[in-house]
């Protein structure tokens, strides 16, 4: 066994510790080599459960948050067409090209959103599409969505989001500034139930052009 599979098995033990106990997330995450999606520089730390740089200000999600998100979906009988906006480093989207059958995410960095989709490909993932654009519009063109996840933090929910939702569809997203919280909006027709889960810490979702 080489240091990341030991390392790897460690993590997995981990996050069910954490609460991140669904057997399809799980072996996703057993699955896909987080350290791929890192810099070889911080690859040691790659089954640490911490988020991480990936460059231009940016990280990759905690493992923790990564496998609580994807599990919120499962929790909720999500299979397919599932949104993220924030693709980052393309790790997120792996996991959830594993667990669902298509996906879709969109980046406002065009060096990442690139950088990313090289990676999926290189890892044989063929059902996420990506995109580069403006995660506050959602994707229009592909909508409606079963699920969406944000994984940076708008101060406040972009409407299009909730527009871009399925009659029963879920969106999962941190929202704040300095204080950030998990939350949970279900549709149900035209209107939205919200649930407040526990504290986060992301990135913001940059409102604005892309680059
Ligand atoms: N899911 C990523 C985490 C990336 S961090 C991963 O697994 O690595 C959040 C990402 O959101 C960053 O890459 C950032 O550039 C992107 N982002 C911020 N504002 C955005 C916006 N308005 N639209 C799309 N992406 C955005």
């Amino acid at each position: 066994m080489n240091q990341f599979a030991r390392s790897g098995g460690a993590l997995v033990s981990q996050l069910k510790t954490l609460g991140v106990t669904n057997d399809s997330v799980l072996n996703a995450m057993s699955e896909v080599p987080r350290h791929f999606f890192i810099e070889s520089v911080l690859a040691h730390k790659a089954y640490e459960n911490t988020a991480l740089p990936i460059g231009q200000g940016q990280t990759i999600s905690q493992p923790y948050i990564v496998g609580k998100m994807t599990q919120l979906l499962v929790e909720h009988n999500v299979e397919t067409n599932v949104l993220e906006i924030g693709t980052g480093s393309g790790y997120q989207a792996a996991i959830l090209g594993k667990v669902f059958d298509k996906v879709f995410s969109v980046e406002r960095i065009r060096n990442l959103q690139l950088n990313a989709k090289r990676k999926l490909q290189q890892l044989d993932i063929y059902n996420v599409q990506m995109k580069h654009g403006d995660g506050w519009q959602g994707w229009e063109s592909k909508a409606p969505f079963d699920a969406i996840i944000v994984t940076a933090a708008p101060n406040e929910v972009p409407p299009a989001l909730k527009q871009q939702l399925k009659d029963g569809g879920i969106l999962i997203l941190p929202v704040g500034e300095r204080v950030q919280h998990l939350v949970k909006i279900v549709r149900n027709g035209d209107t939205f139930v919200e649930t407040i889960l526990e504290p986060a810490k992301f990135v913001p979702l940059v409102a604005g052009a892309t680059i």
